[in-house]
């Protein structure tokens, strides 16, 4: 079947566009041409040149980062240095030039590095059509429903130590993940309030781990506290087995690199 490109000037137009067509948002294009190369993409090929699909806006404690801001964008952003080391663990150079925020959230496994920090930060997907923005988890659980999303915003963590991120991969440094994780630990007069812990590759899609943010909650980020988070960092998750790591292995592992990541943030 041939393939169709059509470029609408805004993003509501393309969402217009989309509709339940079943074509296909082109984003940065880094997975889409990949599939349209392998003959798995065909028929429409939706995108926009809304330039606010690429901008960043800073509004009290909350950023808007629009879907079509690339990881070099992030990577060269003052204002999100926090987020410098998550946007520059996406590929190598060239992919960052053209990987989007937007094509994260709905990368296929092992991929959605970005998403996993953005999960574990609390952001929320705003729709191209309207609306109320919508909390990660809910769309990242169904990302066939996600409709095309325009921004994401952003909670910017008050004290920056409260977050933290790594990923795990066989070939540093542009290789896939073995798995990632995130976590976002505010702490009040040294008790975690709000834990918020996020792994990518631990499943179909990235997702928080109940089991981790329990163990953490109310408690003080001591020796203790690590080795039981540590203990539970496989609970609940559903790790795919590929060619970068099996699923045994990524459920070995989990608690080693989560109590790494927690002794670094302590
Ligand atoms: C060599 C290589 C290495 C890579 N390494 C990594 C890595 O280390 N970590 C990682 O996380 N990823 C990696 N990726 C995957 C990919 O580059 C990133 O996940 C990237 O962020 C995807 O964004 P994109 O704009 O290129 O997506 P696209 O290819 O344009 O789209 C991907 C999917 O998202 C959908 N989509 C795009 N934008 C939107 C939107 N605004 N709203 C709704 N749906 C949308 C598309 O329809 C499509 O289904 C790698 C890819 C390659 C080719």
């Amino acid at each position: 079947m041939a393939v169709t490109v059509e470029t609408h000037a805004t993003l509501i137009d393309a969402a217009r566009a989309l509709g339940s067509s079943g074509a296909t948002y082109l984003g940065g294009g880094t997975v889409v041409m990949r599939g349209i190369n392998a003959g798995e993409v065909q028929g429409r090929i939706v995108r926009s040149a809304d330039p606010a699909l690429r901008q960043v806006g800073l509004s009290g404690d909350t950023i808007r980062i629009g879907a079509g801001v690339t990881m070099a964008q992030i990577a060269a952003h003052r204002e999100l240095a926090f987020l410098h080391p998550v946007a520059r663990a996406v590929g190598g150079p060239q992919v960052r030039e053209m990987a989007t925020v937007g094509g994260n959230l709905f990368a296929p496994h092992p991929y959605g590095d970005f998403a996993v920090a953005l999960l574990a930060l609390g952001a929320r997907a705003v729709p191209a059509t309207g609306g109320g923005a919508l909390p990660l988890e809910d769309l990242l659980r169904d990302r066939r429903r996600g409709g095309l999303v325009a921004a994401v915003e952003v909670p910017r963590p008050r004290d920056p130590r409260a977050f933290g991120w790594l990923k795990v991969s066989r070939v540093k440094p542009k290789g896939v993940s073995v798995l990632s994780i995130a976590a976002c630990l505010p702490r009040e007069t040294g008790r975690i309030r709000g834990a918020r812990v996020a792994f990518g590759a631990m499943g179909p899609s990235p997702m928080r781990s109940a089991a981790v943010e329990r163990v953490l909650e109310g408690q003080s980020l001591d020796a203790a506290t690590i080795a039981r988070a540590a203990q539970v960092a496989a609970e609940g998750l559903e790790p795919p087995t590929d060619s970068i790591a099996s699923s045994w292995y990524r459920r070995e592992v989990a608690g080693v690199h989560l109590r790494r990541l927690l002794e670094g943030m302590a």
